[in-house]
Formats: C-alpha cells, sequence, structure tokens
C-alpha cells in the first residue's frame, strides 16, 4: 500500500502510512495550492496610513497618526543622557556574549527603581520580579502568556477604546478578550461609573489591562481618587491588575505618573507591570521594556520568576543586550539619570504647549465651543472629537494626517506646523 507521492525526493521520504490528504502538489509546482488557505493580512492600519502620507506629495503635509514622539524640527530625538552613555560604552569594545533568559541584572533593578520608587517596602522584600523584555509589547507577550497558562479560565478586559495591539497580544496569547467601558464622548471623560460599575460583576481571577498615565489612543486618564476606588474593587473582587505604562514622564513626572502602581502595591494587590523605553528613552528599535511581578510573598515571587523565564525561554530564548546596557547606564547613574528626567521633561513640555497652542487657536476662531479638553488630555495622544468624515476632510484637503478614530499624535505638532493645523482643525470643525 506504498503511495506514489511525487517524483521529488524529499515528498518520497514521507512514511508511506503517514496521513496525507491529497492533492498535495509541490511547492514549485505552477498553481500549488500550497498557501492558499492562508488568510490575507491587510497590513496594520496605523502603518499603512504612514505609507500613504509618505508617498504624499504635497509639500504642506503633516503626519499626525503614528505614536512617536518627534521634537520641534519634526525629528526623532537622540537624548544627550542616551548619546553619552552610547559614547562611554564604544570607548571600550565588549564581547557580546547572551544574556540570561531573565536579562541583564543592572537594567531590571534599575527598571523596579523607576516604576515602584527606590525604598518600596515590596522591593525590599524580595516580592517584586522583573525580566527584560523586548519592549512593552514583549513585556504584554511575556504576561499574557504566563497568565493564560495559570490561570486558563480568566478573561482579559482591554479599555474602550485601548491600544490596539492589546487585544491582539492577549488573544493571541489564547485569551477571550472582552472590552471596559472607559472614554466618554459627551463629556471627554472616564465613564467611570459605568466601568466601576462592571468591574463589581467580573469573576475572580478576570485580568483588566489598565493605563497607569497617557491613556492611549484617548489622552484620558483617571485621578488619583478616582484610582484609589478602581483598586479598591479590584482588591475586593479579586481580579488582577495588568498595568501598561509606555508613557512615563510624559503626563505629571516620573513618580506621579506611577501613582496608580505604587498604590496598588501598597494596597498588596497581585499585580502586573509591562514598562517601555521606547518613547521616553526614544529607543524604539532597540526594544527595551520590562515585566514585572509583584506576589504576596519571596517564595510565591521566585515560583513566578521561573516560568517567567521559562516563557521567555520559549519564545525567543533571552533579550537583545545593547538597549538594556545603554538604559541602565543612564538610569544607574546619578549625573546621566538627571540629564534624562530633564530631557524626560522637555518633551512633555513641549507637547503641553502644542496642545495649550491649538486650544488658544480653536478657542479663538470658534469662541462658542469648549476645548479644555485639549489641554486636560495627557501624554501624547489626544482624542480630538473629529469624526471620521472631519479626518478624511483633513486628510484630504488639508494633508493633514490623523486616525480615523479622530487620534491625533501631538508629538507631530511643531512650531512650524501648529497654526496650520490649528486653522485646518477649525476649518472642518466650523
Ligand atoms: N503599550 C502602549 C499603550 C503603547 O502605546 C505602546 C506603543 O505604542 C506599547 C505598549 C508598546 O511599546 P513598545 O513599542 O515598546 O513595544
Amino acid at each position: 500500500n506504498i503511495m506514489q507521492l511525487s517524483d521529488d525526493p524529499v515528498l518520497q521520504i514521507l512514511p508511506f502510512n503517514a496521513k496525507i490528504r491529497f492533492p498535495i502538489p509541490h511547492p514549485s509546482d505552477k498553481g500549488s495550492i500550497m498557501y492558499r488557505h492562508v488568510e490575507y493580512y491587510p497590513g496594520d492600519p496605523i502603518l499603512s496610513l504612514v505609507e500613504t502620507f509618505k508617498n504624499d506629495p504635497r509639500p504642506e503635509k503633516v503626519n499626525l497618526s503614528i505614536g512617536i514622539y518627534f521634537d520641534d524640527e519634526g525629528k526623532m530625538p537622540v537624548l544627550e543622557s542616551v548619546s553619552r552613555a552610547e559614547t562611554a560604552r564604544a570607548a571600550t569594545p565588549a564581547l557580546s556574549p547572551y544574556l540570561p533568559m531573565e536579562g541583564l541584572d543592572t537594567y531590571r533593578s534599575a527598571v523596579q527603581h523607576l516604576l515602584f520608587g527606590k525604598d518600596n517596602r515590596a522591593l525590599a522584600q524580595g516580592r517584586i520580579v522583573t525580566v527584560q523584555t523586548l519592549g512593552g509589547s514583549g513585556a504584554l507577550k511575556v504576561g499574557a502568556d504566563f497568565l493564560h497558562r495559570w490561570f486558563p479560565e480568566a478573561r482579559a478586559y482591554v479599555s474602550d477604546p485601548t491600544w490596539d495591539n492589546h487585544r491582539g497580544i492577549f488573544e493571541g496569547a489564547g485569551f477571550e478578550v472582552g472590552t471596559y467601558p472607559y472614554y466618554d464622548p459627551a463629556t471627554v471623560g472616564v465613564k467611570f461609573d459605568e466601568m466601576t460599575a462592571f468591574f463589581n460583576t467580573l469573576p475572580e481571577h478576570s485580568v483588566l489591562i489598565l493605563h497607569p498615565c497617557c491613556h492611549n489612543p484617548t489622552g484620558v486618564d483617571m485621578s488619583e481618587q478616582q484610582w484609589d476606588e478602581v483598586l479598591q474593587i479590584i482588591k475586593t473582587r479579586k481580579l488582577i491588575p495588568f498595568m501598561d505604562i509606555a508613557y512615563q514622564g510624559f503626563g505629571g513626572d516620573l513618580d506621579s505618573d506611577a501613582y496608580a502602581i505604587r498604590k496598588a502595591v501598597e494596597m498588596e494587590l497581585p499585580l502586573f507591570v509591562s514598562n517601555s523605553f521606547s518613547k521616553n528613552l526614544s529607543l524604539y528599535g532597540e526594544r527595551v521594556g520590562g515585566l514585572s511581578v509583584v506576589c504576596p510573598n519571596k517564595e510565591e515571587a521566585e515560583l513566578v520568576f521561573g516560568q517567567l523565564k521559562f516563557t521567555v525561554r520559549r519564545i525567543y530564548s533571552s533579550p537583545p543586550a545593547h538597549g538594556a546596557y545603554i538604559a541602565a547606564d543612564v538610569m544607574n547613574s546619578t549625573e546621566l539619570y538627571a540629564l534624562w528626567q530633564n530631557e524626560v521633561y522637555v518633551m512633555r513640555d513641549r507637547i503641553r504647549a502644542m496642545r495649550q497652542k491649538l486650544y488658544d487657536v480653536l478657542t479663538a476662531q470658534i469662541p462658542n465651543r469648549d476645548f479644555t479638553y485639549f489641554i486636560k488630555q495627557r501624554g501624547m495622544f489626544s482624542y480630538t472629537g473629529l469624526s471620521v468624515e472631519q479626518v478624511r476632510r483633513l486628510r484630504d484637503e488639508f494633508a493633514v494626517y490623523l486616525l480615523d478614530s479622530g487620534r491625533m499624535c501631538v508629538a507631530g505638532l511643531n512650531a512650524s506646523n501648529i497654526a496650520y493645523v490649528a486653522d485646518a482643525f477649525a476649518e472642518v470643525l466650523k
């Protein structure tokens, strides 16, 4: 009962009793159906829009779509603190061995100090474990894989709306992902009562993906008082908070942006934190991030740490070294840290100034409308309140690119384009 599969010697080595579905054309055959069942991937909508922008010939064009910080000259900055660390490192050529699965020790402790504060009691108690990850995305992936493996019944919930990849990463890890009420277009604020009522219906161990500061995409954050209330519900209902912080320092300051994280630790919640240095160190391509898990005690922390390492091992084995060395060198030097902190605040203040300018122009041109939300929102993003039609008009008539949701990356504004963009906004809003 030997089947003659093909004249190709590679296909002939299949055991004769292998279960095979016919026909099996050789991949090199014309008209192969090898991959025809593979679903077409239309691409990421944000990255596709960036391509359209690049091909737009109009010289006045402005890109406010992608989540990257640009300086006042419209360039991605090289931070002085980073550049000094790079120069110092380049002076002594070094080998590049594998890092351990969990990443670089000096980097991991620097991440812990930044997120939780150097004097955090839980750190001293050895209850917090941190692994270095491939950016914030890698941290979300490692955390989601870990949670799905050890809490297989749990569902995950993301804010409505959220950064698209939250859903993608958690679904990719096997979770069923739901949404919780968050943004209220009527008030350009948080649907706080609806959200807390929803949290109060969730079963134990439901995973909540939360933005501790600078909510992406809306720019609408909760107040400290609101956080206190939410964290109390999380504690009472035994939910699992997963805080994703990608813009630390862009909202209030480096410490106050970590308010929700530190409060959750103080309340002894079983917290997950994913953090990213893509934006605040302007090190997008180096993929520097971290995943921290706060555990009830040192023994459980050791169990979790072991499984996090194992999770990493099974995805990419160990993280890249260079970015972690640079981030650690910046954060572990008193001088470079002070320089970096100041550079983060320069970025934050420039974004704030752009918000203010937009508010001033729009208020002057459309005085009967309240634009205070532009100055209240925090971080790089703003839900502008523009409709899809208005967004399309901005793109077609003015070459100003926003996402269809009306999300604008405020960091794409600068002294040269702000007046033009503000006038264009006013034009489509009138
Ligand atoms: N989380 C949020 C909310 C983000 O906005 C981003 C990036 O835009 C990330 C995570 C991912 O960060 P990274 O680029 O470091 O993977």
